[in-house]
């Protein structure tokens, strides 16, 4: 018999990828330029020009057998060393090889994770809206149960709602900063709290609560803003990493997993790990791209193309009226619906080829997400629509 769940997940695309299967259709009907396409997070940057380099190197140089084979399960040794090595010299910390694990991306690393641990339909992981959709689907179909706090009034982390929410059967809470889609970095301070009340749950309940970071954005932080190494605030953090957008290489598939050796059951947790992506057939990650990262893994994104567009759009469409969450981070923008419903007003402004994604997916129903991964002329001829959606949206 076909699992009904997964039949469902497949016959349904998500919505983002809907708006943007809409806009390639109007977009051959029309002509490129009359659609305003910001639904993907897919990088706009050319990767690092030294990572492109390397890949071309790689290819010409080392013999395809011996460059495509099958790696060991948790990838190259070198690999992770030189993982490793770079975290240490950032963060001070001390790891090493046999604490992470390389990843078909975030999305594998998550899907281990939450294999990893015991999810019945009980137990459950928290997150924080705004959250990255999928993670509802990573964690129902690994059995656990999957719940969100209301977003705080700032986007901050809402720690109040979260202090209500955790119970005996929360097995982890989930925050991704730089967000998807609020773009808000957690100051280490806020942090600090949340390590506080996690802390003190774990005590009340009798059991760890893990603090799983998605961390695909972790180097895209503008302004200088620090963006917190989250195991050196809480011991019990597990970290879902990718080069998918530092690296502009999200086909690729290419991150890992870290459990810190100071996280209780460390060891433990990493087996599962382990164990859980030999079930999910995500042993050993994409081999060239893992000698890539070997090679590069001190190079860093290109912001500015992302900086320009942030500047541009968020500049542009607050100065309209907008009311925009400004964004620290990652490359999107998360705008309140002029209309109070983000559902209607992206329909709106599909109506003008304005592709953008309403916020109910993210936990956020009033809002909508505009991806601004685009080239910087997308952004300023869609300007003067978004000027006349607010008008329509106000009534005005
Ligand atoms: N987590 C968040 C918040 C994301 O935005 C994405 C991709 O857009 C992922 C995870 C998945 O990333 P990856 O390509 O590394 O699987």
């Amino acid at each position: 018999m076909i699992s009904k769940s997964m039949y469902e997940l497949g016959a349904q695309p998500s919505p983002i990828r809907k708006l943007f299967n809409y806009g390639q259709i109007q977009a051959k009907k029309l002509g490129p330029d009359h659609v305003f396409d910001f639904t993907l997070g897919s990088p706009s940057v050319p990767m690092p020009s030294k990572v492109a380099q390397c890949w071309e190197k790689l290819n010409r140089e080392i013999d395809p057998v011996a460059l495509h084979t099958y790696t060991v399960s948790a990838g190259r040794p070198e690999a992770r060393q030189a993982i490793v090595d770079d975290l240490n010299e950032r963060y001070h910390t001390h790891y090493g090889p046999g604490d992470l694990y390389l990843s078909c991306g975030a999305a594998a690393s998550l899907c281990a994770v939450f294999k990893a641990l015991t999810l019945d339909h009980q137990s459950k992981i928290l997150a924080m809206a705004p959250f990255f959709p999928e993670y509802r689907n990573f964690v129902e179909s690994k059995g656990g149960k999957f719940d969100y706090v209301p977003a705080a009034a700032d986007f901050r982390v809402n720690l109040e709602a979260l202090k209500e929410a955790i119970d005996a059967s929360t097995q982890g809470v989930i925050i991704n900063s730089p967000n998807n889609p609020g773009g808000k970095i957690y100051t280490r301070e806020e942090l600090k709290t949340l390590a506080s009340l996690l802390e003190e749950k774990s005590r009340n309940f009798g059991h760890p609560i893990y603090l799983i970071s998605d961390e695909p954005y972790r180097e895209l932080a503008y302004d200088g803003l620090e963006v917190p190494w989250i195991p050196s605030i809480y011991k019990n953090s597990i970290i879902c990493y990718s080069w998918s957008k530092s690296f502009s290489i999200p086909g690729e598939r290419i991150g890992y997993t870290l459990v810190p050796p100071e996280a209780e059951d460390a060891k433990e947790l990493y087996l599962a790990i382990s164990g859980a992506a030999r079930t999910m057939g995500y042993v050993c990650a994409p081999a060239l791209a893992q000698r890539v990262i070997e090679s590069c893994i001190k190079e860093r994104p290109d912001l500015q193309p992302y900086e320009e567009n942030r500047q541009l759009l968020y500049g542009s469409l607050s100065e309209m009226g907008y009311n925009c969450v400004h964004p620290d981070g990652a490359f999107y923008l998360f705008v309140k619906a002029p209309n109070g419903d983000g559902s209607a007003f992206s329909e709106m402004a599909m109506e003008k080829n304005v592709l953008i994604v309403p916020g109910v997916g993210f936990g956020c129903p009033d809002y909508v997400r505009i991806s601004y991964c685009v080239p910087n002329d997308r952004i300023r001829r869609a300007l003067p629509l978004f000027r006349d959606l607010l008008a329509q949206a106000c009534g005005r």
